[in-house]
């Protein structure tokens, strides 16, 4: 049985046992309700590290007043399965008191970059993530961290935030692991009603729109957003939060599609809010 650690100070003694046998650490943050997209960056962690850790904590600071944090999914004795499956040696499962013992005074902020995109729809979201990542960060002392490319904001962000501070690891971004309809995998999913679940791939639908436009030689962004928007439009009842081309790196808005840009969309579907994105690079043919 892999070893579930509810306490900072054990997963502590279990990654300094590892450090003493010589063992490089990796370490995937996640908040459970595991899927094929959690496993991959697991099972990345495991071929590239000697000592794997998975932490699963639905995080309260991340999420804003009205969101899911009451009903987020939080099936644990599967998601255990998930990681002794996959190749991690320990389990990092805090409660909420010990990672919040007391009211936080003290966080993170990564500027600019949290702004557009999602930031502008989740305020707060953001800080909540730069903060617990740090924590989790000081509390596991991993070699490399593993996050996926779904959440790209985030993944920058990290990255920016880890770069900033000099925190002594490395972020390692893995790819988007997608249903064989397109649909992005994501613990929300399980929110969609089967109607729903049906007009969900429509996102990835107007992302490859995207990239076939850009393929054609378009690189006029507001023709290939609207583009994309007659795809989306084809779900009536998906409320579109917004879709975007950025710069991948500064996430600041593109007029004309040069380099490496991020296209990322996000839309409410019922009460379930779905995020994807493609990274496209006009540089390489
Ligand atoms: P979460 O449990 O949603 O906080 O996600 C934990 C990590 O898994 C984050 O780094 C996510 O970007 C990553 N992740 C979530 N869904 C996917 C996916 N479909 N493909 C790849 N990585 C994913």
């Amino acid at each position: 049985m892999i070893p579930i650690a509810k306490t900072i100070a054990r997963i502590r003694e279990y990654v300094a046992q590892a450090r003493a046998a010589g063992k490089t650490v990796g370490f995937v943050p996640t908040m459970g309700a595991l899927h094929a997209g959690h496993a991959s960056l697991i099972e990345a962690a495991a071929r590239r590290c000697d000592y794997v850790v998975v932490s699963i904590f639905v995080n309260p600071t991340q999420f804003g007043p009205g969101e899911d944090l009451e009903k987020y999914p939080r099936p644990f004795e599967k998601d255990v399965q998930v990681c002794e499956r996959c190749g991690a040696h320990a389990i990092f499962a805090p409660s909420a008191e010990e990672m919040y013992p007391r009211k936080n005074s003290t966080w993170v902020t990564v500027e600019k970059l949290t702004e557009p995109l999602c930031g502008r729809f989740r305020p707060g979201h953001f800080r909540g993530v730069t903060t617990v990542c740090t924590k989790l960060f000081n509390i596991v002392g991993a070699d490399v961290a593993f996050f996926g490319q779904k959440d790209a904001q985030q993944a920058t962000v990290i990255r920016r935030m880890v770069a900033d501070l000099n925190m002594p690891l490395e972020i390692v971004v893995c790819p988007t692991v997608r249903e064989p309809d397109g649909l992005a995998m994501s613990s929300r999913n399980q929110y969609l009603s089967p109607q729903e679940r049906s007009q969900a791939p429509v996102i990835y639908r107007a992302l490859q729109r995207c990239g076939e436009m850009i393929k054609a030689g378009e690189q006029n962004a507001a023709k290939i957003t609207e583009g994309m928007s007659e795809v989306l439009r084809q779900v009536p009842a998906l409320q579109v939060e917004y879709v975007s081309i950025v710069d991948a790196e500064s996430l600041e808005p593109c007029d004309r599609v040069r380099g490496q840009v991020l296209v990322a969309v996000a839309a409410r579907l019922g009460s379930t809010r779905l995020i994807d994105n493609i990274r496209v690079d006009t540089t390489v043919k």
